[in-house]
């Protein structure tokens, strides 16, 4: 989408809540070694080259590190202020790290993926949904299914107490409860 021309709006009103920025370096050994992805370096370069252009710098600076076990394209985790980027995610899809990390800069701002945080993802023309990539997904551990419909549902964890989707669409239901079918090994 073409939302350049709109990043010129003023900054969110949230940024007041940040006082006093921290800086976070990364510890030396997370440096990312050579390839196809950024240094953490580089990633912090462009995490204040966005934060200028977009947040007149005053996000606070997060800690910024790689995972290698993290599905998902990246993730902000708010109590550590952390930004984690998918090592395996953006092995596959490598142009897509400076929109990962637009993403994960707005969450800063907006935890959730609500209407604030669409409209500020738009302003500085970062994605707004969550981006993963199915090939990453492992497999399931359990098949649930439903009693009445027959439909299955595959998951990686446990499910306590849920209801089919198709037959209670908008709240659990006991009657359209879930039964384990299988074990996967
Ligand atoms: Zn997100
Ligand atoms: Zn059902």
């Amino acid at each position: 989408m073409n939302t350049k021309k709109m990043s010129a709006l003023a900054a969110p009103t949230l940024l007041d809540l940040f006082s006093q920025p921290v800086e976070v370096m990364p510890p030396e050994e997370e440096e990312a070694e050579g390839g196809l992805l950024p240094s953490l370096a580089e990633l912090y370069n462009r995490f204040r080259r966005y934060n200028i252009q977009h947040f007149a710098g005053k996000l606070p600076t997060p800690r910024i590190r790689y995972s290698d076990r993290l599905l998902a394209a990246g993730l902000f985790i708010r109590n550590r202020q952390e930004i984690v980027l998918s090592r395996r995610y953006h092995e596959i899809f490598p142009q897509d790290i400076d929109d990962t990390l637009k993403h994960e800069m707005v969450h800063i701002l907006h935890f959730n993926h609500d209407a604030e945080f669409k409209k500020e993802a738009a302003r500085i023309g970062a994605s707004y949904r969550a981006k993963a990539h199915k090939s990453l997904k492992l497999p399931p551990r359990y098949i649930y299914y439903c009693r009445v419909c027959k439909a299955e549902f595959p998951r990686r964890k446990r499910l306590i107490s849920a209801s089919c989707g198709k037959c209670a669409p908008s709240r659990f239901d006991p009657k359209y409860k879930l039964a384990l079918k299988t074990r996967v090994k």
